[in-house]
Parts: C-alpha cells; sequence; structure tokens
C-alpha cells in the first residue's frame, strides 16, 4: 500500500512552490491531487461571527467531508507518510484554535454531576467518530496559554482529550503575532507553552510537538523555520511541526521536499471558507481508482 502510494503520487508531476494566499483568496491550485488539507475552527458557538463556527456547521462540514471519503490523520500520520490511511480515502486533518471554553465545556448538573456539553467541539466530533468509525481517529486541539485553556478544569479537560485519542498542540505562552516577534524571541511563546502543558499534563507533554503560529504566519527570509527547528524542550525538539492559515492546500510534495518543508503547513480557516468549496478544489488528494461509492467492495477482495 504505502509503496503504491509513493509510486502514484512520484510519478505525477509536481509543480514548485506555491505563493503564500491571504485569507478569502482562491486556493493553491496544481494539475495534480496531492494536498493534504487541513482545516481549522476557532470557537464553536450559536453566535456567528468572523472567527466562529455554529454547532450545526460543524456537524454538517463532518457529514460532507466524510461522505466526499475523507479519512481523519493527526500530525503523527504526516510524520508516518501517510500510511495509515485506507486505501480508497483520502487524507484531512481537522484543527481547533485557542483552547476555547466551547470547545470543551462541562454541563453542571443538580447533585454535583457532570457532562459534557453535546454542542461544544470535541463532543459533536466524538459523537460523528463513534457513530462513524472509519471516519479516522481524531483532531487536533493547537492550546494558547494567554487564557486559561478550555475556560476551567483545564488539567482534567486536556487529559480527556488525550484519553480520547485526539492530539494536543503547542499554540504559544502569549498570543503574540510571530509575523511582528524576531524569531529570536520564538523560544519565548515555545518554550513557556510546554513548560504550562507539562504543569498540566506530566509525562504525557512530551507527546506535544507541533505548533500552531499565532496569526497564522511566519516571515520568510529571517530563518523562521529554522529557528523552530532548532528548539529543544528536555532533551527533545520542541516543535516538529508548524501550521500557518494562509487558506492554501500543501501539497505532499512541498511538505517533504526540504528538511524545513513540514515547518510551513498550510491551514485553511474554515470560518471562511466551506466544505462545498473545498471540494471543488482539484488539488486534494484521491486514488485515481477510488471506489465511486464507499459502500462498494474494495477492489481487490476475492
Ligand atoms: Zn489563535
Amino acid at each position: 500500500m504505502t509503496v503504491l502510494f509513493f509510486l502514484l503520487v512520484g510519478f505525477i508531476p509536481m509543480t514548485g512552490n506555491a505563493p503564500e494566499l491571504v485569507h478569502g483568496a482562491a486556493p493553491e491550485m496544481s494539475d495534480y491531487a496531492s494536498g493534504i488539507p487541513v482545516i481549522t475552527y476557532h470557537q464553536i458557538t450559536h453566535h456567528e461571527s468572523a472567527y466562529s463556527a455554529t454547532p450545526a456547521k460543524l456537524r454538517d462540514d463532518l457529514q460532507r467531508l466524510y461522505d466526499a471519503g475523507f479519512f481523519l490523520i493527526l500530525p503523527d500520520d504526516i510524520e508516518n507518510g501517510l500510511s495509515r490511511i485506507p486505501f480508497d480515502r483520502r487524507p484531512i486533518m481537522i484543527t481547533f484554535d485557542d483552547g476555547w471554553e466551547d470547545n470543551f465545556r462541562y454541563i453542571d448538573m443538580t447533585g454535583g454531576e457532570q457532562y459534557i456539553d453535546p454542542d461544544c467541539a470535541v463532543a459533536i466530533v466524538n459523537t460523528f467518530i463513534e457513530e462513524h468509525p472509519d471516519f479516522g481517529r481524531g483532531v487536533v486541539f493547537f492550546i494558547s496559554w494567554d487564557k486559561v485553556p478550555f475556560g476551567i478544569q483545564t488539567e482534567e479537560k486536556l487529559n480527556a482529550v488525550l484519553d480520547m485519542g485526539h492530539c494536543i498542540g503547542n499554540h504559544s505562552a502569549d498570543h503574540l503575532a510571530f509575523t511582528k516577534i524576531p524569531p529570536s524571541r520564538y523560544w519565548e511563546q515555545v518554550i513557556p507553552a510546554l513548560n504550562s502543558f507539562q504543569r498540566k499534563l506530566g509525562l504525557r507533554a512530551s507527546e506535544i510537538n507541533v505548533f500552531a503560529y499565532p496569526g497564522g504566519r511566519i516571515p520568510r527570509g529571517v530563518n523562521a523555520e529554522s529557528t523552530m527547528a532548532s528548539m529543544e524542550h528536555q532533551g527533545r525538539p520542541a516543535v516538529i511541526q508548524g501550521y500557518l492559515v494562509d487558506g492554501a492546500v500543501s501539497s505532499f510534495k512541498r511538505i517533504y521536499e526540504s528538511e524545513l518543508g513540514e515547518y510551513r503547513i498550510s491551514r485553511i480557516d474554515m470560518a471562511l471558507y466551506s466544505v462545498p468549496r473545498l471540494l471543488n478544489w482539484s488539488n486534494i488528494m484521491v486514488e485515481s481508482n477510488a471506489r465511486p461509492s464507499l459502500h462498494d467492495d474494495l477492489p481487490w477482495r476475492p
């Protein structure tokens, strides 16, 4: 399967680096389908705003992505060459930025009992994954420490997110835009955040090694990526992947073509894009001989 994958991708002509795109601009297009869409949400609320989506929209997006044959991947799948993705599926990563309380909220019952608000992001995702176990295993919550992550009960919620099979990413200590501070000060935003994770998660915090840049961008030409790659936390690389918000879809090759390609992984803000628009883009990864319907038999099954 892995060999087949690399054969298919390897022989399709590749284009060079695409320019970064501003919010709302047309996506990076290319003549091959090898992109890995990474989408991001912020708040999930009933009040629509420039940076939020409603619970109904999130549920609808999940259904549309599932119906279109997507399979949820996590950052370690990118490290593993996407080898875990079923033959007939295409990868997508879903991320939530900032750690808003509406991403993980408990509702208090009389008598001291608590249950998870069914309209918060993690409950919506968990319910959908339970009902569609072939959709993949989880999503990424990028947490910043400029406010109390997930509102209250941070320690309990961070641990629960990992127990549920989701991934936690670093979104900085103070949420300062990385275009506004020099690379020499990046560590002030990366390392203290990892220390904060460690206070809540103990040894489990060593799993946190992907970073979403506050403000969604890093400057070019100032060694921003190599600065990120050089940071260590307790003997381990502090950051092995960096995520932008640039409205683009990174191609598999663009992520891997240089040692530092993984520090510039594109993401699409879903407050600005819709899944139907995303599905019209030609560069999202799809097998040329994908089954027309997910309910058809696998092609090699005797
Ligand atoms: Zn943010």
